[in-house]
């Protein structure tokens, strides 16, 4: 395809009338081809920007649909409570919904996740509980465990239950989905992307082959969740810890549908944190972990291809701001054995 097809603005006009509230401006995020990381490849690579949504990631898609869906089904009342377990997109999504309708939000998070997704929380007026990361998934401790007790004890208040709430796969389905495919003017043939909940693998995946079956969905996944080795061999592995953000499972949430996704693979800490990286200071997106992570298969599996007829898009999940004290401090990177080879080369060499 030629390139100018897709420097045409499609879809919604650029905010040409003013909004009601914030949540007008959710969604309908541009796609952004790769240049300089994927140079000389044939096959075009489109990141779709979701870290450009208000509160500066992909879940601001789902807060405020599983918010209206609990306030339609009568779940949630003026005054009411929303309680979340989150790695922190998530509680920002809804803490922006919730901000605008007035409710209180807790939100339960694990200490593995940054400092900066705290402070945010608690900059959105949420009260924040820090939970321990190293804890099994059914411990009392548990971050989603723990959400789920205070949802329970407080009064006139809902659990989000961004794992189980169809409300979530359904938001992409609605709306991620068919953006790309108007993006793309029905031409994408690969979507990659990674799963916290599955939310948006599942909701995208399924408008897209439901358009064209021929569409292949492909997810990452880091060394240590156990997706990628479920799907592989049909029983589930043993966990282990990795330090990318949001993405990776210890147990397989209701609201990803394994069947719509035709492949995984697995991605080290080191490789996605090297490309989202390497996609700030090479293409201008400044973006966590996890979108490195699926931007480091999306450029793998177009090298496969090598078709410049082929389209692959994939996910930019949120921004790097989030991970300023991290992927982007070379002192955490080194601390944790994530620089790029070439700089601990080049590190080892100046100290001799
Ligand atoms: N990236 C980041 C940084 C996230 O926080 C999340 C959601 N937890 C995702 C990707 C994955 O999105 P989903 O839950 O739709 O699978």
């Amino acid at each position: 395809m030629s390139d100018s097809v897709l420097d045409i603005a499609f879809g919604r006009p650029r905010h040409e009338r003013p909004y009601h509230d914030v949540l007008g401006t959710v969604g309908w995020t541009p796609l952004i081809r790769l240049n300089r990381t994927a140079a000389g490849i044939r096959t075009p690579i489109y990141g779709k920007a979701e870290f450009m949504n208000p509160g500066g990631s992909v879940k601001d898609r789902i807060g405020p649909a599983i918010i209206e869906a609990a306030e339609r089904e009568g779940r949630l009342l003026p005054g009411g409570t929303v309680v979340e377990g989150t790695s922190g997109n998530t509680g920002v999504g809804l803490a922006l919904a919730a901000a605008i309708k007035g409710y209180r939000c807790v939100f339960t998070i694990p200490d593995k996740m940054s400092q900066e997704k705290v402070r945010l929380l608690k900059a959105f007026g949420a009260e924040v509980i820090v939970t321990p990361t190293a804890v099994a998934p059914d411990h009392p401790d548990n971050y989603v465990m723990m959400a789920k007790r205070i949802a329970e004890e407080t009064p006139n208040a809902i659990l989000a239950n961004q794992f189980y709430n169809q409300a979530n796969p359904e938001a992409h389905y609605r709306t991620t989905g068919p953006e790309i495919w108007e993006q793309t003017e029905g031409r994408v043939t690969h979507f990659v992307s990674a799963a916290g909940t599955g939310g948006t693998i599942t909701g995208v995946g399924r408008y897209l082959k439901e358009k064209n079956p021929d569409v292949r969905i492909i997810g990452g996944d880091p060394v240590g969740s156990i997706i990628a080795g479920y799907w592989k061999t049909g029983v589930k592995p043993e966990g282990a810890p990795y330090k990318v953000e949001g993405i990776g499972q210890d147990k397989i949430p209701g609201t990803l549908d394994m069947s719509v996704v035709d492949e995984w693979r697995s991605v080290e800490d080191r490789d996605s944190m090297t490309m989202a990286r390497r996609l700030t200071r090479e293409e201008g997106l400044f973006v966590g972990g996890s979108a490195g992570l699926i931007a480091h298969v999306a450029l793998q599996v177009a090298r496969e291809i090598d078709d410049p007829d082929a389209l692959v898009v994939f996910l930019l999940c949120d921004t790097g701001e989030r991970y300023l004290t991290k992927v982007f401090n070379d002192e955490w990177m080194r601390e944790n054995r994530l620089l790029e080879p070439a700089r601990v080369r080049a590190a080892d060499m100046v100290t001799g």
